[in-house]
């Protein structure tokens, strides 16, 4: 597999063509950023820490008959992954009020919601991805009715299960966001619906149960302490980081060679 040019440069990733037209690579940066670029800083290692742990959460949910665009992790900061046309929507589900719900409405921070909200922004940054219904979307064309049906169970369905992937290590999943696109089946020679972009915990609101310490972005957007040892208390939590990772340098002595002892 070869790297190509620079397709596109967010916030926190690139996506670089390759040799084969219907797979990209995904490459995670060290750049936080909140209220669309206001605030932003280098954080040494959190590509590093979203690149494993969004890995490891998308391979679980296609274990559940979730479809991705994640083919395979490359390396420390890149992942290979089907080309998708994006869907100009960021969908975001809700299980406790927070953030700019409780700003937008004067719901009490914190409160418990009866069932999931389910949420749809429009993905433009000059417009700050301002809040829209369904409506927009259908009258717009940003997705027809059919797709937002199946992308509104399959939503439902992963928040289920990511709900329960982090409640059985103690934490709370109080709100994500997703994105989706459309990529190439080359089985069925049909475009299916994937779940793309990431999911870390630069994209969920994630509390520990008992002492809801706030183990997301939020740390960075409200100043509430460092990122790295939050997100890799989530990544060793869920098991990702039992080895030595390299997030921090480390220090690697040279191994001395062993002489075969000749007979
Ligand atoms: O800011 P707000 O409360 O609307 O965010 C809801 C959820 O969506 C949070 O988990 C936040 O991290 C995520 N989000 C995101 N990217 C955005 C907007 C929100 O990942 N552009």
């Amino acid at each position: 597999m070869n790297k190509g040019k620079k397709l596109y440069e967010g916030k926190a990733k690139i996506i670089y063509s390759t040799n084969e037209k219907d797979l990209v690579i995904q490459h995670f940066k060290d750049d936080a950023t909140a209220f669309n670029n206001l605030k932003k800083a280098k954080v040494e290692g959190k590509g590093v820490l979203n690149n494993r742990i969004s890995e490891y959460i998308l391979t679980n949910l296609a274990q559940f008959g979730i479809k991705t665009h994640l083919v395979k992790r490359l390396n420390m900061r890149e992942q290979l992954i089907r080309k998708a046309e994006i869907f100009p929507i960021e969908f975001i589900v809700r299980n406790i009020a927070t953030g700019s719900l409780t700003k937008r409405l004067g719901i009490s921070e914190g409160a418990v919601l009866e069932k999931p909200l389910l949420e749809y922004c429009y993905k433009k940054d000059e417009l700050e991805d301002p809040l829209i219904s369904k409506e927009h979307i259908y009258s717009f064309g940003w997705a027809t009715e059919k797709e937002i049906e199946e992308i509104d169970k399959i939503t439902l369905r992963i928040n289920d299960l990511l709900s329960g992937m982090f409640r059985g290590v103690g934490i709370k999943l109080v709100d994500f966001k997703i994105e989706y696109g459309n990529a190439w089946n080359k089985d069925t020679e049909k475009k299916e619906i994937v779940l793309a972009d990431e999911i870390s915990p630069d994209t969920c609101r994630l509390w520990d149960v008992k002492t809801e310490k706030k183990l997301d972005k939020d740390r960075f957007r409200k100043d509430l302490g460092d990122l790295i040892p939050a997100y890799t208390e989530v990544a060793k939590r869920l098991g990702i980081l039992h080895e030595q990772s390299n997030v921090t340098a480390v220090n690697v002595t040279k191994l001395s060679s062993v002489k075969k002892k000749s007979k």
